[in-house]
């Protein structure tokens, strides 16, 4: 690993508006690495057509690429032709929905992977086209997912567990704030700590999954961004992963964010896509990623299950008595404490969902949405600034819900079966959450 100190910044959010993207500056930074020389003569005119429409819509709306990583030269001629208008585009992608549909020979794994991409694109022009359409509809047109309300009554027994887990004192709140304050590290900490970290869990993500030959990644510090980490892939199994430090770092979040982002999370996920459907399937579609797609349920649920996948919970916090915390200068926490509260903050998962539709579907004053998440989330008001950043964004209202839908969706999947061996196939594979559910009900029946 490298590290930097400054970044241009470019974004991505994952997370409890722990880790996602805005995307709006520097953007032409994540397409340093071309791979004309994989995709030279492509033999599949919808791959191509489906690649170049995204190098178009990109140009309406920057950040709809998460990453890209094909032809340099594609990418100059989408920039060179400009905002391509909507109604051409739209033409095209129905164009390519039904050849894709009607594609004989096509392998039905990858079929359904690329033509639920193509639904998701088809949502994104129809939006930016200015049709209204509810959030719910929104998010089952761009993710496969069905987006609900969480009920109030799940934060309200997660506040029951808390106050069982936190340790004594005044209102449940002051008591969340405390607890995330004495687990706070100052930069110095984060630099000294985060190779102990990486080296840890790479080297457990290569035992349990394997990965790519000469992986690697770099790490950028960062401030003022809408998200708390964000990987950026840039081809050749390599990427840049940012740590926003605008809002205070804790040993837990470090440790949570290098799992999702890194190991096993979105490095790993990508490289590992990088290496057994693009180089070796030439599954073609899979050098870029799309922003607002099913993959990223597949991307968020991996991630949020990302170290629970690697480290049994009674490891980890054994790890975090006999290494993390001593190193970290941190006295008198018990990692019993850190790993229940880490699980109900799982259980709540959701409510940053309920703010986008009260926002969105509902209308509602950004002040009483503030209310209601600090109420049920106990945030403090920096935290509150943060979300509804992040939510205020259009590429990321409806993304929101990809964190614990996709969470719930896998862990709905590895309840029903071997989990190492399901989470290798998502790594691998092109899946979609329809898929994900039809495995479930093969196990189920
Ligand atoms: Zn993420």
């Amino acid at each position: 690993m490298e590290t930097e100190d400054e970044c241009p910044g470019r974004d991505h959010q994952c997370g409890t508006v722990k880790q996602r993207a805005d995307n709006s500056s520097a953007r032409s930074l994540c397409f340093m690495h071309n791979r004309d020389e994989i995709m030279a003569k492509p033999d599949q005119q919808p791959v191509e057509e489906y690649i170049k429409l995204a190098l178009a819509i990109e140009e309406h709306r920057p950040g709809y690429l998460d990453s890209y990583f094909g032809p340099d030269a594609w990418m100059q001629e989408a920039k060179h032709a400009g905002k391509i208008p909507l109604p051409e585009l739209t033409k095209r992608v129905e164009r390519l929905s039904s050849d894709i549909s009607q594609a004989d020979g096509m392998e039905a794994q990858r079929k359904d992977f690329f033509v639920r991409q193509v639904t998701a694109m088809q949502m994104s022009l129809r939006l930016l086209s200015g049709e209204k359409v509810s959030l719910a509809e929104e998010a089952c047109a761009l993710y496969d997912v069905i987006a609900e309300w969480k009920q109030e009554a799940i934060f309200e027994e997660a506040h029951r567990e808390l106050d069982q887990i936190l340790p004594t004192g005044d209102s449940l709140e002051e008591r969340t704030q405390k607890w995330k304050s004495s687990l706070e590290i100052p930069i110095e900490k984060v630099r000294e700590l985060l190779p102990v970290i990486i080296e840890k869990l790479q080297g457990l993500t290569q035992q349990k999954f394997g990965l790519p030959q000469g992986e690697s990644f770099q790490v950028k510090f960062v401030s003022d961004q809408p998200w708390m980490a964000y990987n950026y892939y840039l081809g050749g199994y390599r990427s840049r992963i940012e740590i926003n430090t605008s809002l205070p770092l804790t040993i837990d979040s470090l440790v949570e964010t290098v799992a999702h982002e890194a190991y096993p999370g979105h490095h790993t996920e990508l490289a590992t896509k990088d290496e057994k459907l693009v180089r070796q399937k030439k599954y073609e579609e899979h050098v870029l990623t799309l922003i607002n797609s099913p993959a990223c349920v597949i991307a968020e649920g991996i991630a949020t299950s990302a170290l629970e996948a690697i480290l049994p919970e009674k490891e980890l916090e054994d790890w975090y008595r006999s290494e993390l915390l001593p190193r970290a200068g941190l006295k008198g926490i018990d990692p019993g404490r850190i790993t229940a509260r880490s699980k109900v903050v799982q259980k709540s998962a959701g409510l940053e969902g309920n703010a986008a539709f009260m926002l969105y579907d509902q209308h509602k004053d950004p002040n009483e949405i503030r209310s209601y998440l600090q109420k049920h989330g106990l945030y403090n008001n920096q935290e509150l600034d943060h979300i509804l950043r992040f939510i205020s964004n259009p590429l990321d209202r409806s993304y929101i819900f990809t964190y614990h839908i996709g969470h719930d969706l896998l862990s709905g999947l590895f309840s029903r079966g071997d989990g190492v061996v399901y989470f290798k196939r998502l790594l691998e594979e092109p899946v979609t959450p329809s898929q994900i559910r039809g495995w479930i009900k093969d196990k189920s029946s």
